[in-house]
């Protein structure tokens, strides 16, 4: 049996009847073919010394029998790593951060505590899914609206504690801002709640944030302080109706005008659908099209445009900008989704086209059709919006990595480099030539594809006033090759930092440098996370290392 760093088998024995006598026999794992789940499927250490694997899984069905469990670890030193629903591909999977720490799997916690559609929030416990709660909510016919990341079977719990992001309005799509009350069992077992949870009669714990006194929530997320057992979401009020509109841009140098339109409109709140950029030009789409590229191949392009763009340098050539011009091919598209009564959604539209009429020279639009009522699910079955757009969970974004009709070599797995970056062209187009120059020239990065740079990268609109530049490393079969990979992405997260772009997560093999980074007054913020580390889980038993943070008696073993 393997055991907890630093456990003896005695002790760890010991510790997993106790559990046992928690849980149920049933739900302590240590067999290997039991903790084959809780492997990282897309880890690129997969096979390796290196492999992040449990020793253990114990899977307690109530924020009473966590307590327990916690208070049984606390005795032992046993080091414990809390997962929702455990679907964190690309960031760490269901797999703990450390090895042989023992996954706390809370997905039988599944209980949908409240879903109040007059208020518009729900509560609900980790195991709860964006599926279940769709499925919840359809069910009992109630007007709101989910906010769901690409693969809707994660949980909303984990999805937001780790600052995963959606597609619906500003105000949803950055799940850990829309969180609103939380219950968080510690590292001694004691029960927290936090906003008006805290007050035992109060009515608002999902309607209140801030409570009485400092907001701690943020210390729940991305870190090791506690295990969240309850959570309340604000949720998006079903609108009447729906519409997407394309702002379409000619020239290359017309990437300053569509940032500075999206920025108006988004922050002014003229509309607060997910913007998407992408370039028919250079053959990159928003997330719908990329799906539609997943399942139907790339477009195909005419063999001078395809010639082009192959030339071009950093997504740009006179020629090619000649061809767009001639051909009536946008260089820049701006995505935006309108929700409101349809009159809102036209009045909405007229403004964002007479901004961006002042923006971009020679600026084209093309709205679609305003879809209301039981319409919208119609439209986003037939794959008219994305489905995710109206919070419809789905899976089919997993077309990226599986064999699909577009994708004829599949993946096993991918890795996010998720850097965070100013809301600005000259941003945009920095980056590109940064990151471009590291391929050419770093040798760790040579040997490796990176998918999303080439032609042109163009980042995402996940959450208000920043951008996101993910690029996306494929995990291979090859041993070989994912250490090349796991080289390349350490040098890219050096190369964005000393460009002052931070990772806004990563996978957890990579947490001690993406926070090392983040290192303003001799890393002040980590040394004060670590302070917090030793007072609220002295013994260091809560997921050990997450997000760079140690606990002091391991803290020398830091990660480079
Ligand atoms: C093709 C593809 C597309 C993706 N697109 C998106 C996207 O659009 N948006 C997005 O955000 N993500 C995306 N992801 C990443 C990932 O799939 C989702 O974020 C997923 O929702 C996370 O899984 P989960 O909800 O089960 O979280 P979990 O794996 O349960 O949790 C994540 C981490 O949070 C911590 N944690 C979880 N629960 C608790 C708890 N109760 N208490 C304390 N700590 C806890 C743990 O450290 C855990 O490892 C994508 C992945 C793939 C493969």
């Amino acid at each position: 049996m393997n055991t907890p760093q630093g456990v003896s088998p005695a002790t760890f024995a010991t510790a997993l009847k106790a559990f046992a006598q928690v849980v149920g026999t049933d739900w302590v794992f240590s067999s290997a073919e039991d903790l084959g789940s809780y492997r990282d499927a897309y880890s690129p250490l997969r096979g390796l010394p290196d492999e992040r694997t449990a020793s253990a899984a114990v899977a307690p069905a109530s924020a009473e029998e966590v307590q327990a469990v916690v208070r049984i670890a606390n005795q032992h030193g046993i080091p414990l790593y809390p997962i929702s629903t455990g679907k964190n591909l690309g960031y760490g999977g269901s797999a703990p951060a450390r090895s042989g720490d023992v996954v706390l799997d809370l997905k039988r916690m599944n209980r949908i505590i409240e879903v109040n559609d007059s208020n518009h929030y729900c509560i609900v416990e980790p195991g709860v899914s964006y599926f279940d709660l769709y499925a919840y909510i359809q069910k009992k016919g109630l007007k709101v609206w989910i906010d769901c990341p690409d693969p809707g079977w994660g949980s909303l719990i984990g999805n937001a504690l780790d600052h995963g992001v959606g597609h619906t309005a500003s105000r949803y799509r950055n799940h850990f801002d829309a969180h609103c009350g939380m219950e968080v069992v510690l590292a001694n077992g004691e029960a927290v709640r936090t906003g008006m949870g805290a007050l035992p009669k109060a009515q608002t714990w999902g309607q209140f944030k801030m409570g009485f006194g400092p907001v701690l929530d943020g210390l729940f997320s991305q870190s090791n302080f506690g295990i969240v057992t309850k959570m309340g979401f604000w949720l998006m009020p079903e609108p009447e109706a729906v519409m997407t509109g394309w702002v379409m841009a000619p020239r290359y140098e017309d990437l300053h005008g569509v940032v500075e339109t999206l920025k108006y409109v988004e922050n002014s709140g003229l509309a607060s659908g997910a913007p998407e950029m992408s370039s028919p030009l250079l053959g990159t789409g928003t997330s719908m099209e990329m799906v539609k590229m997943f399942f139907d191949g790339p477009p195909k392009l005419a063999a001078r445009h395809g010639e082009l763009v192959a030339g071009a340098k950093l997504g740009f050539s006179p020629e090619l900008q000649r061809y767009g011009l001639d051909q009536q091919i946008p260089y820049w598209q701006l995505h935006m989704t309108f929700y409101g009564p349809p009159k809102v959604i036209e009045a909405q539209w007229d403004a964002v086209q007479s901004l961006a009429t002042k923006a971009i020279k020679d600026v084209r639009f093309q709205a679609g059709k305003i879809h209301a009522g039981p319409e919208m699910k119609q439209a986003a079955d037939r794959f008219e919006i994305y489905p995710q757009n109206i919070g419809m969970p789905n899976l089919e974004f997993f077309g990226m990595g599986t064999r699909a009709g577009g994708n004829p070599h599949p993946m096993s797995g991918h890795m996010w480099f998720s850097p965070v970056i100013p809301q600005t062209a000259e941003a945009i187009f920095e980056v590109n030539r940064v990151f471009d120059e590291a391929v050419r020239t770093i040798p760790a990065l040579q040997r490796v594809p990176v998918l999303g740079l080439r032609p042109f990268a163009l980042p995402t609109v996940f959450i208000e006033r920043s951008f996101m530049a993910i690029l996306g490393f494929p995990v291979s079969d090859d041993p070989k090759m994912n250490q090349a990979l796991v080289q390349a992405f350490r040098e890219l997260i050096r190369v964005g930092a000393e460009h002052g772009w931070g990772e806004y997560r990563t996978p957890t093999i990579f947490q001690d440098q993406a926070a090392s980074v983040y290192s303003y007054s001799n890393h002040s913020l980590l040394r004060l996370q670590e302070a917090i580390k030793d007072a609220v889980d002295p013994k260091g038993i809560l997921s050990p290392g997450r997000y760079g943070i140690w606990p002091k008696q391991l803290r020398k073993r830091r990660a480079a």
